[in-house]
């Protein structure tokens, strides 16, 4: 399947964006005007809230509560953080100013312009697979199987504890967090296959360990709680 391609003019709020980084993800030779994300048109009419977690998700770092000036930039998209320090800098970004932890974690979440939009249609392919999730229009249901197979509700599990996920669970939130959140295998690849939704509580679980790390972890507290006859 060939994308069109051209490039979309960067809005406004993108400021550390090059001019010519978006591009249009309709098939090439589209009719009407080109569009970023037209495979989550259907979402935004259906789950408004799900759609913007899809590109937020898939786009920028994580938001932790880097808010003030000397925490660092909130939520900056992630190919960003492919820039070198000098680069940054350049862009009003002054690395040196962070806290070390900070910058690993920034850096952690770097990945490219292509990545990021080839993972924000994976991850809109495995919402339509949770239980319970809304049903795809046809033009929807035909982009992103013929990206990723066939959509069939109740396929979509927990990344992690690999358990089903249900759609309804996007609109449940403990202190305000929502209860399933995007997770990945390798916690410094954001591609697709790699890059999945997880219960809230087997991410936090899971923390900073990659998927085999963790389940090596937990066998061995398993292993060891059976000799202990804990
Ligand atoms: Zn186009
Ligand atoms: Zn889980």
């Amino acid at each position: 399947m060939n994308f069109c391609g051209k490039t979309i003019p960067t809005r406004a709020n993108a400021k550390y964006d090059p001019e010519d980084l978006h591009r249009c993800h309709l098939h090439s030779g589209h009719a009407g005007r080109c569009q970023e994300y037209p495979y989550l048109d259907h979402l935004a009419g259906v789950a408004p809230k799900v759609k913007n977690k899809v590109v937020r998700d898939a786009t920028k770092t994580t938001g932790a509560a880097w808010k003030s000036d000397d925490a660092g930039p909130n939520r900056i998209s992630r190919w960003v953080m492919m820039l070198d320090d000098e680069e940054l800098l350049a862009l009003g970004i002054d690395m040196s100013k962070l806290k070390p932890g900070i910058v690993a974690k920034l850096r952690e979440k770097s990945a490219s312009y292509d990545d990021c939009m080839a993972s924000a249609k994976y991850l809109t392919y495995l919402v339509y697979g949770m239980a319970n999730a809304p049903i795809p229009d046809q033009y929807t249901r035909q982009y992103l199987e013929a990206l990723f197979g066939p959509i069939n509700a109740g396929t979509t599990s927990c990344l992690i504890c690999k358990s089903q996920l249900d759609f309804a669970d996007f609109s449940e939130a403990r202190r305000g967090r929502a209860e399933i959140e995007t997770a990945h295998a390798q916690p410094r690849l954001h591609t697709p296959g790699n890059v999945g939704f997880a219960h809230r509580d087997c991410n936090i679980a899971q923390g900073d360990k990659t998927l085999p790390e963790f389940y090596e972890w937990i066998a061995g507290i398993l292993e060891r709680r059976r000799h202990s006859g804990g």
